[in-house]
């Protein structure tokens, strides 16, 4: 170990944070920040804490949920300024009442909860990699909310021990912890200039070594149709039926990309909804791709294929809506490589091998690197996210706070 981070610190913070119940909610109003009270709550417990280390700048925003904070430099440049973002929420899953049950010194065995479910180094091989570390998993009724109090918990532990340790040089380091990644709405309001980083990372998703900076594209494609209903005895030749003509549209778009037919980094189509009755009907489709050009070509297809049909009715009965949800931020990240390459040699100055994946997804880090701040992502160490089966050790969080620390160290030698 490189930097002799405080375990039980770390564990300590790590427990105390997943206790807290702060699951989003997407059925709330979108000017409901955060969408629930929890994270508020969390919110304040680590503006406390952030206090009871002397941080600088700590902000809790109330208008766009986050709570942002500065650990200056101790070098006389004060660029870059390297962000690090976090996330207060967790997935839509069971999180009342989080029981985290702590493995010391894991020995492989089959964990068996209370409620029947186990956890199984069978279903679960990754397990292995972590003989001999402090795991921690929940109860099996809930989710652990790994995803992403690991990331917290591991900013918070490479903040304090840079503050213990004034012989590392580094540069200055912010932080943030924001609302509703989960449901996709936090880093809309992110206030990247008074964040005022040159270059953020989110610490979200993956095991430990991970990164990602290729995100898809994304967009919505909602499909009203208008139909025409009469009595079924005078039907012929007169009515429209919106349910036809919905599954005529779904019948046109490609077999082979939808997203249950491809993987690695193919983009595909989806239709989640499909409602209707004669006189209505709604389609509602998601398109994704990491390729800009692709990503076009598909919302034209779906822009012809209502076009086709509309040209058949009696009168335009399909209105299409397409709306971006964000973009791979992976366009922007590749102008400048340097928050990648520097975070790939902090990574091998720790021994621990880089590995760049493209994300089949969004990550806060596609929307504020559009917003302006570069922002790939690195990893918060844990596994099986989003379900009862959620793990992390000490061990994996102490090596993101390693990592965090060699990376503000590591530029300001480059600087
Ligand atoms: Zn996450």
């Amino acid at each position: 170990m490189k930097y002799r981070i405080d375990k039980n610190k770390l564990l300590n913070n790590f427990v105390t944070y997943a206790k807290i119940n702060t699951r989003s909610n997407q059925w709330v109003p979108k000017d409901q920040i955060p969408s629930t009270s929890g994270q508020m709550e969390l919110a304040q417990l680590l503006k406390q804490q952030l206090e009871n280390l002397h941080l600088k700048d700590i902000k809790l925003n109330t208008q766009n949920g986050f709570l942002t904070a500065l650990l200056p430099g101790n070098t006389k440049n004060s660029k870059p300024t390297i962000g690090f973002i976090a996330h207060l929420d967790t997935a839509d899953y069971e999180s009342s009442n989080v029981i985290p049950q702590i493995h010391p010194n894991y020995d492989g065995n089959v964990i068996n909860f209370k409620n029947g479910l186990s956890l199984d180094s069978k279903d679960f091989p990754n397990l292995k990699n972590y003989l001999g570390q402090t795991l921690i998993t929940g109860d099996g009724t809930t989710l652990l909310g790994v995803d992403d109090k690991a990331g917290i918990a591991g900013l918070i532990s490479a903040t304090a021990f840079l503050l213990k340790h004034p012989e590392i040089k580094h540069q200055p380091l912010k932080l943030a912890f924001g609302p509703d990644e989960e449901i996709g709405r936090g880093a809309d309001n992110f206030d990247i200039k008074d964040f005022a980083a040159d270059f953020a990372y989110t610490l979200d998703n993956g095991i430990v070594g991970e990164m990602e900076y290729e995100t898809f594209n994304a967009a919505q494609a909602i499909i009203e149709i208008e139909g025409k209903s009469v009595h079924p005895g005078q039907a012929k030749g007169n009515l429209v039926n919106a349910i036809s003509i919905g599954e005529k549209i779904d019948s046109l778009i490609p077999r082979q990309e939808r997203a249950e037919m491809v993987s690695g980094n193919e983009g595909f189509y989806l239709l989640l909804e499909f409602n209707g009755k004669i006189e209505h009907a709604q389609l509602n489709y998601i398109i994704r791709d990491f390729n800009h050009d692709n990503f076009i070509n598909r919302k034209q297809k779906i822009f012809d294929i209502v076009a086709e049909i509309n040209k058949k009715l009696d009168y335009p009965r399909i209105n299409l809506k397409i709306k971006d949800q964000y973009y791979n931020m992976g366009d922007i990240i590749k102008k400048d490589p340097y928050p990648l390459n520097l975070a790939q040699r902090a990574l091998r100055n720790l021994d621990i091998k880089p590995k760049i994946i493209p994300f089949r997804g969004g990550t806060d880090g596609s929307k504020i690197t559009y917003l302006g701040l570069p922002t790939p992502n690195l990893f918060n160490g844990g596994e099986n996210f989003h379900g009862p089966y959620e793990f992390v050790t000490v061990e994996a969080m102490a090596k993101l706070s390693e990592t965090i620390i060699e990376i503000v160290h590591l530029a300001q030698s480059d600087h």
